[in-house]
């Protein structure tokens, strides 16, 4: 039996592993970076209001947090391979915090 190519993608980056994220809506990591792929299944993430007629794009996902080696917000996973392989990965889903 092999593994699914979405875990593996996902254990090809030990940093991922136990990882802390915070489900939240995905915004622009640079100016220059206007969106981003699930760490596990590639699906594409961008900003509410950007759409695509031609391909699935999410628009709020589970997102590194502040403690992430490079930093919050630098992967993402999308809802569906969170929760299908968060406890695989270990991942640890906590609540976002109302800031201020
Ligand atoms: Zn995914």
């Amino acid at each position: 039996m092999s593994k699914d190519w979405r875990l593996e993608n996902l254990e090809s980056n030990p940093l991922l592993r136990g990882a802390r994220f915070i489900r939240k809506p995905y915004r622009m990591y640079a100016p220059n970076w206007d969106h981003d792929h699930c760490a596990g299944c590639w699906v594409k993430f961008m900003e509410i209001g950007t759409d695509s007629p031609h391909e699935t794009i999410l628009h709020e996902g589970f997102a590194v947090t502040d403690d992430y080696p490079k930093g919050a917000e630098y992967e993402w996973v999308c809802p569906s391979c969170f929760e299908e392989f968060g406890q695989a990965m270990e991942f640890v889903s906590i609540k976002s915090q109302n800031e201020g």
